[in-house]
Parts: C-alpha cells; structure tokens; sequence
C-alpha cells in the first residue's frame, strides 16, 4: 500500500538523510535542484537541470524519485547515456541510498536496471548456434576471423559463470559480431511462451525485475526504442529523469537510423533457405547483388536526389522482401520450435530491408525543403580496411517526435553538466522540441538561471534552471586561448602548434589530456612530443581507452591524447591533469551528411545554418572538453584551446559564453607561468 504525501517525510529530510548516509555535507546547487525536480513531479511542468561537477546531481533527482514512487506506487524510469553513469547509480548510489532511506520510508525501496533484448545473452541462441550474418566485410580479414572464434569461445565460458547475461558486465568485451552470436533482437526472439528457456532467460527475468522495482536504471536508446517505435519495453511509468541529457538528441536520432546492405540482403536469402519456394528466393538474391553493384558505382556521400538505377534496385528489393515475408506466412502454434526459430529470425532481417527500401524510396517524395529524412551511401573503416558500403538512412531532426512521444506522454527531467551553450537552454531545448522564448535566458541571483514556461498552451511546459557548481572556475583554472597561432589549416597540424603544445605540456610536467577533433591529429601530436620530450605520451587505441585512462591516472608524468571518448569520459581528479588542450574547436566535417543536411532546412527556413548546427555541435562539444580540467574541489588547472578562431571568429563569443567562467588569458608567458607554479 503506497504511503500518501502526508506520512511521507518531506522532500528535505529524506535529503538530509541520503546526504549524512554518503558522508557528503549539503551543497545550496543540490538542495535548489532537489527541489526543482520535486516540484516537476508534482505540477508536470518538464524541466532542464544544468548542474556542474560535484553538484551531487545523482541524489538530488533520486531522492524526489524515490519518494514519489513510494507515495503513488509508480515506477520512475531513470536513464542515462553511458555505462559508467549507469554502474555508479546501480553499483554505489542506489543501494547506499535504498539503505539510507529505509527506516523513514517504511521500507528499503526497489531498483532495477534494464537494457535492450540485444544486451542480454539468449540461452536459445546459444543452445541452437546464429543464423546466417550479413557479411560486412570483417570476415576478409584473417585476424578478425581468428578473433571472432576467441571472442565467441570467451561467450561460451562466461556464460556458465554470470547471473545476468548482460554485456556490460563481461569485461573485457567482445566484438559486436561475436556478441551477435549469443544474442537476439526483440523480433528474433520466439517469446517467453514459445522459448524452451524462456523461464530462465535472462532479459526476460530483467524485465520481470524491472515492473516490481521503484525505480528502473536504463539507457536512452531504450528509452528511444520504448517511447518512439511503439515496443512497449519499459514498465508503465509517469516521469522519467535523463541524466546526460547533452547526448539526447544523438541516441535517439542512433536508434532511429537504419541502413541497408548487399551483405544483410544475402544473409536473408540464406536465412529464407529452403523455407519457401526457390524462385521467390531467386528475386531477392538478384536483388543483393544489384544492391552490391549500384552501391559500388555511386559516390560516397549524401544523397539529394535518388539516382533511377538505385530507385529501381530498391524497388526490386522491396517486393522481393515483401514477397519473402508473405511466402513465409505468419506465425504457426503447430510448428516445432525449430522452424519457428529459423521463421523469425528470415522475418526479422526481412522487415528490416524491405522498411528501410521503402523509407529510402519515400525520403525523397517531398520538395527538398520539406524532407525529413537524409540518405547518404558511406563505407565504414575496419581495422584500417573500408567495409563495403552501407546505405544509411536517418532523421533529419527528432524534435518533433520526442515532443509528441517523450514529452506529450510523462514528466520528464533533463539534467547535464552541460545544457546551457551560448548561455541559454534555448539550442538543446529546440533540438528536443521544446518551445523556446525569442529572449535571451536571463541570469537570475547567483547562478541561477530560470527561464519561465512559455504561454502557448499547446505547447509542452518546460521551465530551465542552472544549479552551477561548487567549483570556483574563475579562481580555480585559466582559459588559454592561442590567439597568435595561425587558424588550423586542412593538412594536418603545423609545426608552430607542436611549439606551443611542447611549451604548454613542459610547463605542466606532463599531466596534460589532449583532446583532438581527429585520430590523425592525435597521432601526429603524439609521435611529435615523443621526439621532443621525455614524457611518457599515451594514445587512443593503443590499448583500451580505460585502461590508458588508468594508467594516465596513475602516474602525474604522463599525458594522454586522443579523440571523441575522451572530450566526454575522462574523469581524472587531482594532480595528474592540470592541462587540457584543444587542437581546434571541434565543428562537424563538413561532409557529414546528417550536420550538412540539418545545417541546409535551418538556411533553407531563413535562419542561420552554422550557428544552429555547427557552432552549437561545437559548443557542447567544447564544454563538455573543459570539463574534464576542475572535477574536484582541490582541482587546479588550465584549459588551452590551441585554435585562434575562438579568440578572432565572430562566432568565438558564442562559444567562449558556452565554457565554464574560466579566467582568460591569452598570453603565453601568463600561461606557461601558472602551469609551472602548479607543477612546481
Ligand atoms: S525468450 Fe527470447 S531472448 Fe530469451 S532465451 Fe528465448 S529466444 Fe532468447
């Protein structure tokens, strides 16, 4: 029986309680944004939570949670975009938290954590062995080959050993291939009732563990599949929190990208067999390898208009599909579970081409203006090999439907250290759908910084607030800006960056993480500094990302260079990383399709292109790279962004108002100086 508000503690004195449990002392931005969520939960009024490191974010929105689960006996479903958020919350704030709380509650509350059918082993699968997969290109390479048989040999052991099934907790990973051996999407899976390990299956036993729990751990694409594509995965619930709200947009538009192949129409055929007629089987085999030779022949890159000869291969490859799926029929309660097996998993790759042929052919349909969708043909890398070509095709923005399916449906809270840019919600709240005001976000006392709900009452009501963060930036780290380097060129980095890297990095003695917008730059950067200092320089991909973050952690001499991971995972407090540099503010190529689209309808819509796309990717991209320097209290440190453009672009005041309120300086011997003292 769910307690009322009445009996309940108030929000204030379940906080006190959590906080003194964890051994922390009560922080102002913590209280604020404790209370600005309970507040959300109850009136429905959606909010955006900007909280800096060290806010103690996590138990100001599962304090509010919990205790509105426990009144109205609701789920609150809780996501997150990375792993490690993800194992902090179920590993080390939630049971520290249920525990804490429980003597004023009544009882301990529940948790949960679930993910996507594909995250977990299959027992079937793995009795029966993987169908046919489309080749994309790896099993050329005889080490991937070799690789593949050891990795899924690894499956086979760990899977007598865990409690889960769930990949996150095999460690060290494997491939995605290998873990597609073991594993099944949800429209392969027989079902629970059909399975004959449906008793003991693990994502199943997941699932019945999360409709018990108070509250329920999952990530975005989940949260994608289960608010956009109509799968009704998550358990019934009224308000969701999304922690590392700044990688909202990329997921959902993840999960809402499809691609089609030659390699995923063969492994069809191949998976159709002798299920149905030869001759039907024949049209989709054509249909492979004219998919095989148009993709060959089209240049890379975005696609504006469908060329005939890919119109009439899709076409082909549609009906084909179409006809493969109608010649299987449907479902049958006297077929064994061996056929049924073999039925799903020919559909499941069936329906996946035949929509994304159909969705590819109708992309096109609308003036240019008018699309929603972008189509671009592009060739992945593996192990420094291209993978024969995929054709992708993704939403040119998610705005509209996470306004109707996320925020038309429950309570949402989003939180980040990173959703202001520029000063303003107003960019994130656009790309969410969100209705923004034609005003510049006001500062309120301190750092707060509210934004009252619209007027339009069609629209979702939404209210910001800046909690800021108990770090004194301006005391606390330096902004370096290089202003007298030439603007990065595109041939790679020049020798006048590798002199003031080498000045920067010795003055730190060492202790310096290196963000690049590239691995090329990463790589050239490091093989330079090795030639001209001693100190020992680690790269990405050199070995796993975080065991040379470990390493980098572990001894103060070392720096660590590397690319997109590491501008948003690294989380090193104390002396080993005084130094953040930047190579160049870290816009999109300007050949990736999905930005060069998005950038194209805001022109097209008589707004400005770069500042909405380009400048803001950057911008939230550059933020959450200063963030890496201050993650303590005790941190010092200075940020160097090795790009002149910051300082001498029109666009550079944007970006700067988007950092944390480093003190700046643009001089070097400034610069230098404050990194010896600190390394003195
Ligand atoms: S119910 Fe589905 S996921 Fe579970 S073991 Fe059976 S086929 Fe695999």
């Amino acid at each position: 029986m769910p307690r009322t508000a009445d009996t309940l503690p108030s929000l204030r004195e379940l906080l006190t309680t959590a906080v003194e449990a964890v051994g922390g002392t009560e922080r102002p931005g913590q209280v604020t944004m404790a209370e600005a969520v309970h507040k959300s939960i109850r009136t429905g009024e959606h909010l955006a939570v900007q909280a800096g490191t060290g806010t103690g974010k996590s138990l100001a929105y599962l304090v509010p949670a919990v205790r509105h689960a426990i009144e109205t006996g609701r789920t609150v479903v809780v996501s997150t975009a990375t792993i490690a958020l993800q194992r902090q919350l179920v590993d080390r704030d939630l049971p520290r938290l249920a525990k804490a709380l429980k003597a004023s509650i009544g009882r301990e509350p529940t948790f949960a954590i679930l993910k996507g059918r594909r995250n977990y082993l299959c027992l079937h699968r793995l009795d029966t062995g993987a169908p046919e997969e489309p080749d994309d290109g790896g099993l050329f390479d005889p080490f991937a080959v070799s690789a593949l048989g050891r990795h899924v040999k690894r499956l086979f052991e760990w899977s007598s050993e865990t409690e889960t099934g769930d990949r996150d907790e095999l460690v060290p990973g494997v491939t995605d291939q290998a873990w597609r051996q073991v594993s099944v999407s949800a429209k392969e899976c027989l079902g629970k009732d059909k399975c004959p390990f449906g008793t003991d299956c693990f994502a199943e036993l997941a699932r019945a563990e999360a409709g018990r729990a108070d509250l329920v751990v999952t990530n975005h694409a989940l949260l994608a599949i289960d608010a956009l594509q109509g799968y009704q995965v998550l358990p019934e619930h009224d308000v969701v929190i999304i922690d590392e709200a700044h990688e909202l947009v990329d997921r959902v538009t993840s999960v809402a990208t499809a691609e089609l192949t030659a390699g995923m129409v063969s492994a069809a055929v191949k998976r159709c067999g002798r299920q149905i007629a030869e001759d039907i089987v024949d049209r989709l085999e054509e249909a492979s390898e004219g998919i095989k030779e148009i993709f060959d022949d089209l240049p890379q890159g975005r696609l504006d208009d469908l060329p005939r000869a890919l119109q009439g291969v899709l076409t082909v490859t549609r009906d084909a599909a179409h006809s493969c799926i109608t010649a299987l029929g449907p479902d049958r309660s006297s077929q064994d579970v061996e056929s049924t097996t073999a039925r799903r998993q020919a559909i499941a790759l069936l329906e996946e081409i035949h929509d994304t042929s159909v969705r590819v052919l109708e992309a096109f349909d609308a003036d240019t203006g008018q699309r929603r969708d972008v189509v671009w043909l592009s060739s992945d890398m593996i192990g420094g090999n291209p993978r024969p070509p995929a054709l992708r095709v993704a939403p040119l923005g998610v705005a509209g439907l996470l306004r109707e399916r996320l925020f038309g449906e429950c309570t949402t809270i989003l939180t980040s250290a990173t959703l202001t840019l520029g000063g303003s919600f107003d960019a994130l709240a656009r790309q969410w759908g969100l209705p923004v005001e034609q005003r510049p976000a006001q500062k309120a006392e301190g750092t707060a910084t509210d934004i009252a709900p619209p007027a339009d009452n069609d629209a979702p009501h939404w209210s910001g607030i800046d909690v800021g963060s108990p770090f004194t930036h301006e005391k606390s780290g330096i902004l370096y800006v290089a202003r007298h380097l030439p603007p990065p060129g595109r041939d790679g980095l020049q020798p006048a960056f590798f002199d003031e890297l080498e000045g920067l990095v010795n003055a730190a003695g060492g202790r310096t993480l290196g963000l690049f917008s590239s691995m090329r730059a990463a790589r050239q950067a490091a093989d330079e500094l090795r030639e001209r200092l001693d100190f020992p320089i680690l790269c990405q991909g050199e070995d796993s990302t975080s065991l040379l973050v470990s390493k980098f952690a572990e001894d103060e001499a070392t720096c660590l260079f590397g690319t997109l991971s590491l501008w948003q995972g690294v989380d090193v407090p104390g002396s080993s990383l005084q130094l953040v540099v930047v190579d160049r503010i870290p816009f999109p190529r300007p050949d990736d399709p999905l930005a060069s689209a998005r950038q194209r309808a805001v022109e097209a819509r008589g707004g400005n292109g770069f500042l909405t796309v380009a400048a803001t990717h950057a911008a939230l991209l550059l933020a959450q790279g200063a963030g890496r320097l201050l993650r303590s209290n005790d941190d010092k440190g200075v940020v160097a962004i090795l790009d002149s453009r910051l300082a001498t672009a029109r666009y550079g005041g944007f970006l700067r108002a988007s950092l944390p309120p480093f003190w700046t300086t643009y001089d070097q011997s400034v610069v230098r100086g404050a990194l010896a003292r600190l390394n003195s």
